[in-house]
């Protein structure tokens, strides 16, 4: 059957057509166009920080924030073994070495494990808010604190969690809470590091000479279309959360009673709605043919090609990898919607 129901579908009902539009008639489409830095602005604004630095992805954004806390080859990470592949991939772009931390059963990095594996080499740690769950940032700024490291919060799942690192790093995929189709963006109260990720983000053009470049930078840049729809969602960011929200009551709500579902912890925003699944793989075939689509966890970064580690150190992320997945998360869902998809699965236990 076809995809009735897909994992994640982009809610643009705001001013973004309004907003492209007046891009398209005003010729001022690329990265110089100005809903660029508007949209920086009112990110920042919403979020309580100081300065906003759009770019073209939440991978490049994580590669921008390393990049201008000087991280570099000899210098280890410590990252999430259970997250996407970029929060590993950034680390690995500037030529430092990710080390990975297990999770907690929220999922995120388990704070007390860090330690650990903090060498002389460390310089920064990179925790993520997985599927809108806040990390413990307390935890992990005050082993920062103590251990002299910078902190940069992958904020890829997480719109509307109060950023406290030293940079927060944000995608706006097509998929994510809100979005630019492709985009990024890194929020930062310092103004030096500010300036160092707009200027490598930007090929690192210098005053002295039009195109004299004295360290290797990137085009990292958001165009102003992109720009003119993340802050047409930027302007609807509670209202977005605020759907969401009623949508993770709904599930919770119709999916506690099954004794083969295994809910998850709550959430502080809701990214994508998680769950765990006896039989998940039967399930996730019975669902497809009722059009309905769903998502594995990611696998840990132990278990991918570029980072396979033999010694296996995240029981955790192994087992919740095994039978996690998520369900259609949303804003169009409707209670309609919920009501037949959480109905699926209970059918499913039901007949099998
Ligand atoms: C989506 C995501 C990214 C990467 O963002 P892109 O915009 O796809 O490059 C990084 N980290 C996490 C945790 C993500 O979910």
């Amino acid at each position: 059957m076809a995809v009735k129901y897909p994992v994640s579908r982009p809610w643009l009902a705001g001013q973004e057509l309004a907003y492209v539009t007046e891009t398209i008639n005003d010729g001022w489409i690329s990265s110089q166009g100005p809903y660029v830095r508007r949209f920086e602005e009112e990110f920042a604004r919403y979020n309580g920080i100081a300065h906003g630095v759009a770019c073209s992805s939440g991978t490049t954004a994580l590669t921008l924030a390393l990049r201008a806390l000087g991280v570099g080859p000899g210098d280890e990470v410590v990252v999430p073994e259970f997250t996407m592949i970029a929060t590993a991939w950034a680390v690995t772009y500037t030529g430092a070495t990710p080390v990975f931390v297990d999770c907690g059963d929220d999922l995120n990095i388990d704070v007390s494990r860090i330690e650990e594996k903090i060498t002389s080499r460390t310089k920064v740690i990179m925790p993520v808010h997985i599927y809108g769950r806040r990390c413990d940032m307390d935890a992990v700024m005050n082993l920062a604190y103590e251990y002299n490291l910078r902190v940069v919060e992958d904020s890829a799942e997480a719109h509307g969690v109060r950023p406290v690192a030293d940079i927060a790093c944000y995608s706006l995929f097509a998929n994510k809470i809100i979005t630019s189709g492709e985009g990024g963006i890194c929020l930062t109260d310092d103004p030096r590091l500010a300036e160092q990720m707009a200027h490598l983000r930007a090929m690192a053009f210098t005053k002295d000479h039009s195109f004299l470049h004295k360290k290797l930078a990137y085009n990292f840049r958001m165009t102003s279309m992109q720009a003119a729809v993340a802050l047409a969602q930027t302007e609807r960011l509670d209202e977005i959360l605020a759907a969401r929200r009623e949508i993770e009551k709904r599930y919770d709500a119709g999916l506690a009673d099954i004794p083969q579902i295994t809910l998850m912890p709550a959430r502080d925003v809701l990214w994508m709605y998680d769950l765990r699944a006896e039989r998940r793989e039967e399930l996730r075939e019975f669902l497809a043919a009722e059009g309905i689509e769903t998502r594995l966890f990611f696998k840990p970064m132990s278990r991918q090609p570029g980072y396979f580690d033999p010694r296996w150190p995240s029981l955790n992320a192994s087992r919740f990898s095994e039978d996690g997945f998520y369900l259609p998360t949303y804003t169009g869902l409707t209670e309609d919607d919920q009501a037949y998809i959480v109905g699926r699965v209970r059918a499913f236990y039901e007949a099998n």
